[in-house]
C-alpha cells in the first residue's frame, strides 16, 4: 500500500500504566482508561494504530489507542470481551489500582481526510477504531459506516462528519451489505477490520468485484477464529 498514505516510525517504548477507570460501555465492551507519568511522550498519529498490551511477558495482544491526553497522562482503550481469551479475561476482572503495560505504537499509517468518500467498516473489534476516525474526521467527510455485533447496536457514534450508519447483527449480513454497497464516484478510502476470514472475503470484495484501487484501502485481519493473537495486512 503506498499512494497518499503517509507512514511514521515512532520511537518504540514500553510504558508502565495504571488502571484509573473502568466503563462497562455495552453487555460485552469494556473501557478501561489508564493512567502513568510515561504517557507524557505517547503518541498514536492515526486511528488505525494499535499498541501491544502485555498481559505477561509471554501473552501480549493489540488494542488501538481510542483516545490520549498527553497532559493528563491518560490512555484509553475499549476491549471487545468474548468467551476465551487472556485480554479479554483481563478486561473483564479490570479495576482501578490495577497496574498494565503497553508497548508502540511502533508507528502509524496516516489515511488523510480529505478524500471524497470513506468506508469504515469491521466488527466489534473495529469500534474503537472506527468512533476514533468518526470523531477526527471534519465536517465536510462524507462517511459510510457499516457494523457487526451487539456492541455495535448500543454504542453511539459521535461524528461532525456527514454519516450513513449500518449497523447489523452478525458478520455474514455486513459482508452481503458490502457485496452491495454502491462506492461512490470520486477518490475515497475503503477501511475494514474484523475476523480474518470475514476479511478475505472482504478484499476479494473490494478488489476484485469491485475494482477499487489497493492503495486507496486497508482491508486488516484483527482476530482469527481458533487462533491467538492473530494480525494481518490483506
Ligand atoms: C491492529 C489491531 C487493533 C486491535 N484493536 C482492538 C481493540 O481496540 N479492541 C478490541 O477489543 N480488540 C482489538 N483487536 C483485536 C484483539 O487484538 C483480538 O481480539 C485478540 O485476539 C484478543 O486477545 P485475547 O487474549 O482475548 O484472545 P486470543 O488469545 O487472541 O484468542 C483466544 C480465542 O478467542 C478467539 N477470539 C479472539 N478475539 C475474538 C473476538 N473479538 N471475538 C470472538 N472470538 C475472539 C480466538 O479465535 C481464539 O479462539 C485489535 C487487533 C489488531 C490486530
Amino acid at each position: 500500500m503506498s499512494g497518499r498514505i503517509q507512514r511514521v516510525r515512532h520511537e518504540l517504548k514500553r510504558r508502565a500504566l495504571q488502571v484509573v477507570k473502568v466503563d462497562q460501555l455495552a453487555p460485552n465492551y469494556v473501557s478501561v482508561t489508564f493512567k502513568g507519568e510515561t504517557l507524557h511522550d505517547f503518541v498514536s498519529a492515526s486511528y488505525d494504530d494499535h499498541v501491544k498490551f502485555f498481559i505477561s511477558e509471554e501473552v501480549r495482544r493489540d488494542f488501538t489507542p481510542r483516545s490520549y491526553d498527553n497532559v493528563a497522562g491518560e490512555l484509553t482503550i475499549e476491549f471487545a470481551l468474548h468467551a476465551t481469551g487472556e485480554a479479554s479475561d483481563w478486561a473483564r476482572q479490570a479495576a482501578p489500582g490495577q497496574s498494565a503495560e503497553i508497548g508502540g505504537p511502533r508507528g502509524s499509517m496516516i489515511i488523510p481526510m480529505d478524500y471524497t468518500w470513506h468506508v469504515l467498516a469491521g466488527d466489534a473489534t473495529a469500534l474503537p477504531a472506527i468512533r476514533r476516525r468518526l470523531e477526527e474526521l471534519p465536517k465536510e467527510a462524507q462517511v459510510q459506516v457499516l457494523v457487526s455485533g451487539e456492541e455495535a447496536a448500543a454504542l453511539p457514534f459521535h461524528s461532525e462528519a456527514q454519516v450513513s450508519l449500518q449497523r447489523y447483527a452478525e458478520s455474514k449480513e455486513l459482508l452481503a451489505a458490502i457485496g452491495a454497497l454502491q462506492l461512490p464516484e470520486g477518490e475515497g478510502f475503503f477501511w475494514f477490520a474484523g475476523e480474518a476470514t470475514v476479511a478475505a472475503q472482504v478484499r476479494d470484495t473490494v478488489f476484485t468485484d469491485k475494482g477499487h484501487p489497493r492503495d486507496a484501502a486497508r482491508i486488516s485481519a484483527y482476530w482469527k477464529q481458533g487462533a491467538s493473537g492473530h494480525h494481518e495486512d490483506l
